[in-house]
């Protein structure tokens, strides 16, 4: 058995987070043959929009979309999310001791909604915690677990990345994963408004996406950043295999 127990993992402080933000990227691995899976930390019973129950079978229906081989929900407060709460902390450090990821996507350290930057925090510390023996305290604990690589996804405030995934064969996908979350972007018409059921929103997100793959020469791509500094052995055959925002990025005018 190998010692990880799937390819990649995106954690999301809520149960639309991941599809927006690092969808096209889960969809992309799932459709060259890597499991994949995406943890939601909350229900998101705080939202303007939408309850646990609509959320929650919106977000199994994104999962069939995305071809996902798990989704798991930890049910941490909603608008509670706290880096500081050690109970908060062993809940995350067991589910990935438990899911052992062998990549990791967590949110950017810094965004518009506290949540998401106290996730961010949160899963830094979870990430390294989980690989400490000693940790936490007492019988009963599952093995130490230590994932290949941690990487950051952005949300709303920008970050440079180390380098951005390629998602333009899962960009028809990503926008149908989004909107299985309809109770967040297509809330009722005269409803209290929201940033991502306001009116351009999605094609706010697709507007993004699209920029971060003009930066390597194809239609749509995802930023993601290393916690730690990638290392190449060959750097020659990297960039051989990778030949992106070369002059042959593009496909040829007709
Ligand atoms: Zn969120």
């Amino acid at each position: 058995m190998s010692e990880f127990g799937l390819d990649l993992l995106a954690v999301g402080p809520h149960p639309d987070d991941v599809e927006l933000f690092c969808g096209g990227t889960l969809i992309r691995a799932a459709e060259l043959g890597h499991s994949t899976g995406v943890l939601d930390l909350t229900r998101g019973e705080r939202a303007t929009h939408g309850t646990p129950d609509e959320r929650a079978r919106e977000s199994a229906a994104a999962a069939e979309v995305m071809g996902l081989k798990r989704r798991e929900n930890l049910g941490l407060p909603d608008a509670g999310l706290d880096p500081a709460a050690p109970e908060q902390v062993a809940a995350v450090v067991q589910a990935l001791r438990r899911i052992r990821p062998e990549i990791v996507l967590i949110p950017w350290i810094e965004d518009r909604h506290p949540d998401h930057e106290a996730a961010a925090a949160l899963l830094l510390r979870a990430t390294f915690l989980a690989g400490l023996a000693r940790y936490p305290d007492g019988a009963g604990a599952a093995a130490p677990f230590v994932p290949r690589q941690v990487l950051h996804y952005a949300l709303r405030h920008r970050m440079t990345p180390s380098f951005v995934v390629d998602t333009s064969a899962a960009a028809a996908r990503k926008a149908a994963a989004i909107a299985c979350h309809a109770s967040q972007v297509a809330p009722p018409a005269g409803g209290a408004p929201t940033l991502i059921g306001s009116s351009g929103a999605l094609a706010a997100i697709e507007a993004r996406d699209r920029y971060y793959g003009s930066l390597i020469g194809v239609a749509h791509g995802e930023p993601l950043r290393a916690v730690a500094t990638p290392g190449l052995a060959d750097p020659v055959r990297h960039f051989r295999d990778n030949p992106f925002a070369g002059a042959h990025a593009f496909e040829p005018r007709r």
